[in-house]
Order: C-alpha cells, then structure tokens, then sequence
C-alpha cells in the first residue's frame, strides 16, 4: 500500500504511523526524521536544513524533494511506503505526483488526521521525544515510567527545540498556509479518508483501519 498520513505537527501522524508500518510491512518515511539524523550526523543535508528546523520554516522544496526522490527509489519502496510528514506544500504534492508516474506508482490513499490547534499547542509542548528511538510521551497523558527515560529502549528523553511553545505557534501558522491546501487538493483526487484525531490513540488506529479497509 502507498500511503500519505496528513495532518498539522502533533496530530499523531509519527505514532500512527509506527504501527501502520508494522502491520502493512512497508517503510515509515518521515522527511522530519530524515532531517534530525542528518543535522545529528553533520552531514551536507543536515547544515541546510538546520536553521529551518529550528526556527519552524519548512525546509526548501528543492532540498525535500530531492531527498524524498532519493528515498523512494531504493527497492524497499516497491512493496509500497508510508510517507510522515511529507508533502506538505503543493509544489510537493506536485512533484510526488510526477516522481511516482516515473516509476509507474500511484497513491492508494492519503489519511488526513484532524485536531484542533490548541489541543496541538498543548500537546506538543508537552511531547518529550526519545533522542535513541524517536518514541514519543506526553508529560501528562502519557507519562514514560520512570522520569526522562524511555519506556521502549531506555534512552534519553528530550523536548525537541521545535516543541517550544513560540516554535510551536510558527509551525501551526506555517501548516495552516502552506500545507492545509494539500487537504483539497487530495479530496478532488479522491484519495482522502479523514480521521478524528483527537480520539485516544488505539481509537485513532481503529479509524484508520476502517477508513483503509484493513
Ligand atoms: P516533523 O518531524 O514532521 O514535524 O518535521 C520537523 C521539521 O522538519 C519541520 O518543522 C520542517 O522544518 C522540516 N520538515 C519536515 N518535513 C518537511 C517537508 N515535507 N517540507 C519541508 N520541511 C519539512
């Protein structure tokens, strides 16, 4: 199945995904990972996308669709993939579109999980992300065991830089202009199933299922 999962920063679109992946056996591409293991490493990619992550920006399309090309050409993608994260302006839509008619791929689906924006503020400032396995807690809803310290792997957890409240209210502004028009332009294709997000996790899941026919 090739799949998008749509939705502003916080909807859930990382945790649905980790199980989505697992049940359909396809590979989890999130453009925001991709972007925190370069800048992690030092690499080239990393030096450029750095000071857009930061401050909120999107990256540029140019550098983004060159990376996600790069990444749907590898053979894993052939059984299908779930993209996180990406596209999130037109012009990338676009680009998807035309990168997937060259390699004879079309879209199955494109999963739109809505949540009001406060409930995004709050839950992203209080999100702590694990640095060694990318798991994600709330500090209040979903609390890991013992302090700072993932439930899954043991490793450190952190709040992401972009998590901060005034980033937060940038990344918002920044969904709402450029990426929320991608939410029409998939309806008119056909391919949009929209989900509650809102719902405790396992719901959201349940939805998803249903909405996919799984
Ligand atoms: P995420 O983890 O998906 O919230 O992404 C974190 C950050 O990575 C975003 O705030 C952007 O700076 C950058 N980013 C991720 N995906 C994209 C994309 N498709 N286009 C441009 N920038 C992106």
């Amino acid at each position: 199945m090739r799949l998008i999962l749509l939705g502003p920063p916080g909807a859930g679109k990382g945790t649905q995904a980790q199980v989505l992946v697992e049940e359909l056996e396809v590979p989890h591409i999130s453009t925001g990972d991709m972007f925190r293991a370069a800048m992690k490493a030092g690499t080239e990619l990393g030096r450029q996308a750095k000071s857009y992550v930061d401050k909120g920006e999107l990256v540029p399309d140019s550098v983004t669709i060159g990376l996600v090309r790069e990444r749907l050409a590898l053979p894993d993608c052939r059984k299908g993939f779930l993209l996180d994260g990406f596209p999130r302006t037109v012009a990338q839509a676009e680009a998807l579109d035309e990168l997937l008619a060259g390699l004879d791929m079309a879209l199955d689906a494109v999963v739109n999980i809505q949540v009001d924006p406060e409930v995004l503020v709050n839950r992203l400032s209080n999100r702590r992300t694990c640095r060694n396995c990318g798991a994600v807690y709330h500090l209040l809803h979903k609390p890991p065991a013992s302090p700072g310290k993932c439930d899954a792997c043991g490793g450190e957890l952190y709040q992401r830089p972009d998590d901060h409240e005034a980033t937060v209210r940038n990344r918002l502004e920044v969904y709402t202009a450029q990426t929320r028009p991608l939410i029409d332009f998939y309806r008119r294709k056909g391919l949009l199933h929209s989900v509650d997000g809102e719902a405790e996790v396992e719901q959201v899941t349940v939805e998803i299922r249903r909405e996919l026919g799984l």
